[in-house]
Order: C-alpha cells, then structure tokens, then sequence
C-alpha cells in the first residue's frame, strides 16, 4: 500500500498505517496518531485501560476535529 498523501504529490512510498477516519493509506512521515485512554472490563472485572492509538492521515486528521470542522469553509 502506497502513502496517500505521497501519491497525491507525485511521488511513491510504502505506507505504515491506515487513517481510522477516512481509509487513506499514510506512511510515517505523514500520519498523525491520535492517542487516547480506552477502558475495558466488564461489570463483575476489574476495569482495566489502555492506550489507544488511532492513526490518521495529516489534512483529515484536522478535518476530522470537530473544533477545526467549524472553522472550515
Ligand atoms: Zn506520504
Ligand atoms: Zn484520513
């Protein structure tokens, strides 16, 4: 899989991650990794957390901020 954001400029490169919003392709240089606290456990279990990253391409990753959102035309 080739970096989305690389092809759109020309140029080739392998892509290391997937944008959990959009589906684009992105490789290391371009992806923006949102990382998050995710709980897990049931009722009866000792709740446990983790964190959580969700990578996503640069322009969506903007795009994709509900804050940024209303900025945008
Ligand atoms: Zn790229
Ligand atoms: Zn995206």
């Amino acid at each position: 899989m080739h970096c989305l954001e690389c092809h759109a400029e020309g140029r080739g490169s392998n892509a290391v991650g997937v944008c959990h919003t959009c589906g684009a392709a992105v490789r290391a240089q371009h992806v923006r990794t949102v990382t998050r606290s995710v709980r897990h456990g049931s009722h009866i279990g000792t709740p446990g957390e983790h964190q959580e990253r969700t990578p996503r391409c640069p322009v969506r990753a903007e795009a994709h901020s509900p804050a940024v959102a209303e900025r945008t035309r």
